[in-house]
């Protein structure tokens, strides 16, 4: 997808993923913060975007499903900078096929300090921080040294 810019400079761009059996969890939560989800820009892998388009009735930007690359067409948004928070209701009782992508999609939001959250409670905490209707100047880690470290060659 090309770049997604944010409709305005506090307008965030909310990465939305659930397992199969945490699904039900984030539409409950989406349900409940439906009102406040519209005022921003959602991005969900697959089946999960289609369950809260077709439920909330709100537009979601959709990816692959997860096990197809969704995970990893989401980790690319954050490298890229497109993505500004993640809700992330994966399943800790039950492994997938794609659990490598999970771990690198959890792994490359904390390399760029990108807030995420893994289950409700997490979910109410961020959603209902000020900072997300603010303009919010998120810190990225400046990896210039790593990008141009010397190695043997
Ligand atoms: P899905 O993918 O929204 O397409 O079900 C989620 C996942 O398993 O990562």
């Amino acid at each position: 997808m090309d770049t997604l810019r944010p409709l305005t400079p506090a307008t965030k761009r909310i990465a939305l993923v659930a397992h199969d059996h945490k699904k039900k969890d984030l539409l409950e939560w989406a349900r409940f913060n439906r009102d406040g989800l519209a005022e921003h820009q959602l991005v969900a892998t697959g089946t999960t975007g289609r369950i809260l388009e077709e439920e909330l009735d709100i537009p979601v930007h959709r990816l692959q499903s997860g096990p197809l690359g969704g995970d990893q067409q989401l980790g690319a948004m954050i490298a890229n900078g497109d993505i500004d928070v993640l809700i992330f209701f994966w399943d800790p009782l039950e492994p997938m096929p794609h659990d490598p992508d999970v771990k690198a999609l959890l792994r490359i939001a904390v390399v760029w300090n990108i807030p995420i959250a893994c289950n409700r409670a997490s979910a109410d905490y961020l959603f209902s921080s000020p900072l997300v209707e603010a303009t919010y100047d998120r810190r990225v880690p400046d990896f210039t040294e790593h990008s141009e470290r010397s190695v043997a060659a």
